[in-house]
């Protein structure tokens, strides 16, 4: 029996188009020993669109319907050498004609990232900025500073962290309400800016949902998130994150989460990326070991992509 599954892809921008793929993602039963008395699903996003998946794609997509309802063609980002933001921003304006332009952290280098190279085959234009000037991309005036032409287009903030991203996460928390194969007791999904724990929380007003932060947040991590939920309206409102698994912070790959995450995928078959969904994984490992999540409990792993940034690490 023919058993491989048929390749999606989003060919229309539009919500019907992004609710039938995001409806068609599988979700997995994890047969591991990683996760002692507790049952473990996890919904792959990654396997979305060959290009546009995971989380990003959700965040990304409501903020271009928006740019074309309002007849804008060029959409302006920032982000870094390996960015998924930047990769799925890149391949969307090429497949839904928007022109594109990557505000890049650092000088140019000498080799692109293989992230960068996909952006500028997909017909992104690329603009180096020195880190100075980099740390200033959330001001009112970061256009004119690193001198970008920005009359008729849409400025989207690095990782789509914004209210059409959260209205995108809101999407993907709905869809996963209208698709779970089982009840869960628990959410769990990995958290940068907290766009998509804001989101899918708000979707999804069933199951509690943890965040598990990849970086050493502070407190500002949910002063703008409560901003978006004030604008968003009346939500349910149950939402936590489970701290102390940044190991070591962004982008940080320490030996023992890459022998977690070798572990993970050997026995799950399932690929993760270093910078999200292995802390993710790794967070659930270690508080189910500690006997912090009740046994008998029924998790489900968000996968929210990312894969393209594996090309960034050495395995
Ligand atoms: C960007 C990203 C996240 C974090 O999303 P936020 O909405 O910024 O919290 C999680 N997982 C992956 C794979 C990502 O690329």
């Amino acid at each position: 029996m023919e058993t491989s599954l048929p390749i999606r892809y989003l060919d229309r921008l539009d919500l019907d188009a992004l609710r039938e793929l995001a409806g068609a993602v599988p979700y997995q039963l994890l047969a591991t020993d990683l996760f002692p008395r507790i049952e473990v699903w996890i919904r792959r996003d990654d396997l979305l669109d060959p290009l546009i998946s995971g989380n990003k794609a959700y965040k990304l997509l409501f903020n271009l319907m928006d740019a074309r309802d309002r007849g804008i063609e060029k959409i302006i980002t920032c982000g870094g050498a390996w960015s998924n933001h930047i990769h799925a921003v890149a391949a969307a304006g090429r497949r839904f004609g928007f022109q594109t332009v990557g505000i890049i952290r650092g000088e140019r280098p000498r080799n692109l990232s293989a992230t960068l190279r996909d952006a500028e085959r997909f017909g992104m234009e690329l603009k180096f900025v020195s880190r100075d000037l980099y740390r200033r991309r959330a001001q009112g005036d970061f256009l004119q500073l690193v001198d970008i032409r920005y009359q008729d287009a849409l400025f989207v903030p690095e990782g789509g962290a914004n209210l059409a991203g959260v209205r995108g996460a809101k999407f993907l928390g709905q869809t996963i309400a209208a698709t779970l194969p089982r009840k869960f007791d628990q959410v769990w999904l990995a958290c940068g800016t907290a766009t998509t724990l804001a989101g899918v929380q708000w979707g999804l007003n069933t199951a509690k949902v943890i965040g598990v932060p990849v970086l050493k947040a502070g407190a500002s991590f949910f002063s703008q998130m409560d901003d978006w939920m004030a604008a968003l309206g009346e939500g349910p409102g149950s939402a936590s994150l489970c701290e102390g698994y940044e190991c070591g912070g962004y982008a940080k790959f320490p030996d023992y989460l890459r022998q977690f995450m070798l572990n993970f995928e050997h026995q799950s078959g399932v690929p993760l990326d270093p910078v999200y969904t292995a802390k993710l994984a790794f967070a659930l490992h270690s508080e189910s070991r500690k006997g912090k999540v009740a046994a008998g409990s029924r998790v489900l792993l968000l996968h929210s992509g990312g894969l393209q940034g594996r090309r960034g690490m050495a395995l």
